[in-house]
């Protein structure tokens, strides 16, 4: 945790840290709920339903996710089991959309492959036809998920770079700045760059698919900064093999932080280690968030950030 935030936490409570960032294992998080009063767990410590199935009610009654995705914490059947769940959104959103644009440039640009090229001493030059990438000011961009992160990227997109928004929500949705909300094969049909930001979890895993990527246009590219198993991996691989999409940029991985060899071997693909939120301010934020909500609740109130 950063130090803002352990420091305010001890004078909140008693406080344990575990000093260890490998995700918790399954009697790490059993002891956990059988030991302390509240917990701050984060991606990777997997509260499945069979973490909670022995207890009856444990002694844990919050779980203050750190993050805004908690696809990793089975939220029913935390519930069922007297436990309340909370997240940190808001705080990542920003950080997070400039991640996204980082990837669409580093891919649309091959700046990954071009600083590969100069490191390596092979770079020879400059000349007119070196390294083309897609130009990336006025193109079409599809955004998946429109909730916050993903309307901070539209707005990043249309108000920096003048780009047309398309995007695919779940819900209909009304934005206030042009875009447009089209269904998924039409966003996978229409976009020069298509961008996820929906959460992962049952209702999304792999809703991008091959299905989609044969409809991608061939020279666009592919985004994600939402969730690994949102996306098939081995069916972007194949795209990506085939040379059938443009390229793509990845902050997040299907099982992460395994990122398979096929990905890592080619060219037209960025690869992040999930730096989504990966800045001091923002971890900050995110922790203080996760302990107002620690707070309020042990402080008899409704968490602000209860899912
Ligand atoms: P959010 O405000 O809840 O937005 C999610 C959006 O996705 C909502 O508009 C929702 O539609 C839409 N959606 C949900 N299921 C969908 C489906 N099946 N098809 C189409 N759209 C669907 O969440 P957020 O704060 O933007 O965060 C989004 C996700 O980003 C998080 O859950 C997290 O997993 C990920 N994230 C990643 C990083 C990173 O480090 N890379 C950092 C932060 C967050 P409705 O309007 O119908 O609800």
């Amino acid at each position: 945790m950063p130090p803002a935030v352990m420091a305010r936490a001890e004078t909140l409570f008693d406080v344990e840290n575990r000093d260890n960032n490998a995700p918790m294992s399954g009697s790490e998080m059993r002891s956990a709920l059988a030991l302390y009063d509240g917990i701050m767990p984060t991606l990777g410590d997997r509260f499945t339903a069979d973490i909670f199935a022995e207890f009856g009610r444990p002694r844990c009654k919050m779980l203050a996710n750190f993050g805004v995705g908690y696809n990793h914490i089975d939220v029913a059947a935390a519930r069922d089991h007297g436990v309340t769940v909370s997240n940190t959104p808001g705080a990542v959103t920003d950080a997070t959309a400039d991640i996204a644009m980082t990837l669409l440039l580093m891919s649309a640009r091959r700046t990954a492959e071009g600083e590969r090229l100069v490191r390596s001493g092979n770079w020879a030059g400059w000349h007119p036809t070196q390294m083309l990438g897609l130009h990336v000011s006025g193109k079409t961009v599809g955004i998946i998920g429109m909730g916050r992160i993903g309307q901070a990227i539209a707005q990043r997109c249309h108000f920096g770079f003048g780009m047309q928004v398309l995007y695919a929500n779940r819900s209909h949705k009304e934005v206030d700045f042009p875009a447009r909300q089209v269904s998924l094969t039409d966003l996978a049909e229409h976009s020069d760059i298509v961008v996820v930001a929906v959460p992962g979890g049952a209702e999304t895993r792999h809703m991008i698919g091959s299905t989609f990527f044969n409809t991608m246009q061939d020279h666009a590219h592919f985004i994600n900064i939402a969730r690994g198993d949102v996306v098939d991996e081995a069916a972007l691989i194949d795209a990506l093999q085939a040379g059938r999409i443009g390229g793509a940029g990845l902050d997040v991985y299907e099982f992460e932080p395994e990122v398979p060899q096929a990905l890592t071997r080619l060219d037209n693909v960025t690869l992040l280690p999930h730096l989504g939120t990966a800045a001091l301010e923002v971890r900050t934020a995110m922790g203080m968030l996760a302990l107002d909500n620690l707070q309020a609740f042990f402080d008899g109130e409704t968490p602000p950030n209860a899912v």
